[in-house]
């Protein structure tokens, strides 16, 4: 048995010219957590060229959907920004990671901090019931340098927000909260500066960060993670994993190389 399913890419949107979306069929024995990533690419020369994706889905839908960059030199992302309607794609079996509720310890607020395509595990679990029943608040902050950036998740909090049943759910309890670091828009500055300085909160009408209701995901550059880290350390808070669940847990949005 190969170690991948192929899939065949059903859509393709180009947001910007650093980020892209994709649809692809997905086989039924594929099976994921919502927040987990695996493995996927091309096959070149023959061979596989394989990175990490988070699935921007959910578990429940038919079709798989990823979120990512084009880096103009990269190995896979140089060929995987010109994929097309048909075209196939390589689908690792096994999927992995640390951001699911179960490496939470429970509590009332979820505070969901991406940068950059470290949005693409949160598009999966905003889109998840057990989320809403889990918490009492949801919180998705997604962090970019330029507005036409956020493009993806504006739409995709608008599109669910017009759904029957996440409509509701999302009502009473999801808060979206983009942020541009480099141009003008209504929410500014770093996620790690918006927390310290409880801007952010104080934007959403929302009570402090505390660690007895805030439980936090984070998924972004290996810069913001390391920052955000060290301050929800200092405030005494705990990384979860998945053998003994804490008040916050990271996932790498990429590696430097
Ligand atoms: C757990 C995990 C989940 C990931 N999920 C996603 C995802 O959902 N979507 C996605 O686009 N990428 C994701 N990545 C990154 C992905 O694995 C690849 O690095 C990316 O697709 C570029 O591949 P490449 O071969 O073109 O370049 P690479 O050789 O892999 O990367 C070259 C350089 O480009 C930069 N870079 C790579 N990826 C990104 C990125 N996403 N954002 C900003 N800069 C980047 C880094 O500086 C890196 O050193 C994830 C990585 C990890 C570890």
């Amino acid at each position: 048995m190969s170690a991948f399913h192929r899939e065949k890419v059903l859509s393709v949107q180009h947001w910007t010219d650093t980020l892209f979306s994709f649809k692809a069929t997905r086989d039924t024995s594929f099976r994921f957590q919502n927040g987990q990533f695996a493995m996927i690419g091309l096959e070149v020369d023959g061979k596989p060229l394989l990175r990490a994706y988070s699935m921007a889905s959910a578990n429940h839908e038919e079709e798989l959907e990823f979120f990512s960059i084009k880096v103009p030199d990269g190995p896979l992302t140089s060929r995987l920004q010109k994929i097309k309607e048909g075209d196939t794609i390589l689908v690792g079996r096994k999927a992995v990671g640390t951001l699911i509720t179960d490496n939470l310890l429970p509590g009332k607020r979820l505070l969901m901090l991406s940068t950059g395509t470290g949005l693409a595990p949160f598009a999966s679990l905003i889109k998840d019931p057990d989320v809403y029943e889990r918490y009492e608040h949801v919180v998705l902050v997604h962090g970019c340098r330029q507005v036409s950036e956020l493009a993806y998740g504006e739409r995709l909090v608008a599109k669910l927000a017009e759904d029957e049943l996440f409509g509701e759910l999302m009502k009473d309890k999801f808060t979206y909260y983009p942020t541009v670091t480099r141009e003008p828009f209504r929410n500014r500055g770093r996620i790690t500066d918006l927390i310290a300085s409880s801007q952010l909160f104080n934007d959403i009408g929302q009570g402090p960060l505390s660690i007895e209701t805030d439980r936090i995901m984070l998924c972004g550059s290996p810069h913001m993670l390391e920052d955000l880290k060290v301050m929800f350390e200092e405030r005494d808070f705990i990384e979860g994993s998945g053998s003994k669940p804490g008040h916050f847990v990271i996932e790498k949005a990429f590696v430097e190389r």
